[in-house]
């Protein structure tokens, strides 16, 4: 058969043989096994995140196996919402739900319809559809209850990036040109945007958990109803000013700058180290638990800073900047790169003489 059992995590379920349709987009249900990683760190992030009997939507559940996941391994859930707008789709989800004795309710619903009427009933709105979150954001906020967690993933990266301009400033509303830094310059232009349309519904956000992947974007955050907290969002609403190989926060749009961005933290250290601990992923999840405390909403790349051409390896130069008593750490977004609250021309500085 072109379906087969497959494991992730604890769970097994159906799913369509990658190998048999050709491509994952061929198959008449969705479901990518280079996802895998983003399912695990969101099941370690619900436990974390450590609450019991939350009401968890996943409005485009695909096969149903992140929700099942969510059931199954992370002792959060006490309702489990799945939903799909192919009959397929819905089909494979029953089918899975039984293979794991979990119980959930299924709809077969545009996404949007089905999160208006669970308004104010959810604690978890998992989004994670095809490209970008964009088009379900608002109705993902009406589901959540006064306090909620709200999950994206964004698998429109070069959009969000600046690499279409045009498309980024439709989408998103936001001016984004390329830099060194342009990976976390699209993973703030996404946790901007959702800050922004929380805003709107009148919540409070706070990202406890983003990270970029190759092939996407991740953000789990807090959101509190009030008009209050909602006002506060704009705090961390800010603009990038990227004069080569200087980089400013500003409040106002200028010449050279990308944005509107979120300037804040980008995660909860003490969430994340949380999640290490029940593993895997332990050395990735302790790096951005180190880089969320880094305050400057930038890296920079160790070749920015090469002299005569010749640029050091990033273990050298971060030695060198340990040296000249200034913090960096690495950054999960580029082998080469570094966080420092410091200028550029203080790193530049410190690299010459030391
Ligand atoms: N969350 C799944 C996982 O982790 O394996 C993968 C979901 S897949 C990226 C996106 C799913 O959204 C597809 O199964 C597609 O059929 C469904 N979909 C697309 N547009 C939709 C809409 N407007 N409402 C509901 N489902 C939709």
């Amino acid at each position: 058969s072109r379906i087969v059992l497959r494991r992730e995590g604890t769970v097994e379920f159906y799913a369509p043989d990658p190998r048999a349709y050709g491509s994952i987009y061929s198959a008449p249900v969705f479901y990518n096994p280079a996802m895998e990683k983003n399912r695990t760190l969101s099941v370690l992030f619900l436990k974390a995140y450590g609450a019991t009997g939350l009401t968890v939507c996943e409005p485009l559940s695909g096969t149903g196996v992140r929700g099942i996941r969510y059931a199954v391994e992370t002792g959060a859930v006490g309702r489990l919402i799945l939903n799909d707008i192919s009959r397929e789709a819905v089909e494979l989800i029953k089918k899975n739900l039984e293979v794991n004795g979990v119980d959930a309710e299924v709809y077969n619903e545009d996404a949007n319809v089905l999160l208006h009427r669970l308004r104010d009933k959810c604690d978890v709105v998992d989004i994670d559809p095809f490209g970008s979150p964009a088009p379900f954001l608002q109705a993902g906020f009406r589901a959540l209850r006064e306090e909620g967690v709200i999950c994206v993933t964004a698998t429109d990266t070069a959009v969000l990036v600046g690499r279409y301009p045009k498309k980024c400033l439709r989408r998103y509303g936001a001016v984004m040109f390329k830099t060194p830094f342009y990976i976390e310059a699209g993973l703030r232009n996404l946790t901007g945007y959702v800050a922004r349309v929380a805003a709107s519904e009148d919540y409070g956000f706070e990202p406890l958990f983003a990270y970029w992947e190759g092939h996407y974007f991740r953000l789990c955050a807090r959101a509190v109803r009030g008009a209050r907290d909602a006002d506060s969002n704009f705090n961390f609403i800010g603009y990038v000013e990227y004069k080569k190989p200087s980089r400013k926060v500003v409040r106002r749009p200028g010449e050279r700058s990308l944005g509107p961005l979120w300037v804040g933290p980008m995660g909860d250290p003490i969430l994340v180290n949380k999640m290490a601990e029940y593993g895997p992923y332990g050395d990735f999840l302790q790096l951005l638990s180190e880089e969320y405390s880094v305050a400057a909403p930038w890296f920079f790349k160790v070749p920015e800073f090469a002299l005569g051409g010749v640029s050091r390896g990033i273990e050298e130069a971060l030695n060198a900047l340990k040296k000249g008593g200034i913090y960096a750490v690495r950054t999960h977004m580029a082998p080469d790169g570094f966080k420092t609250e410091v200028s550029a021309g203080e790193v530049e500085r410190v690299l010459r003489i030391v």
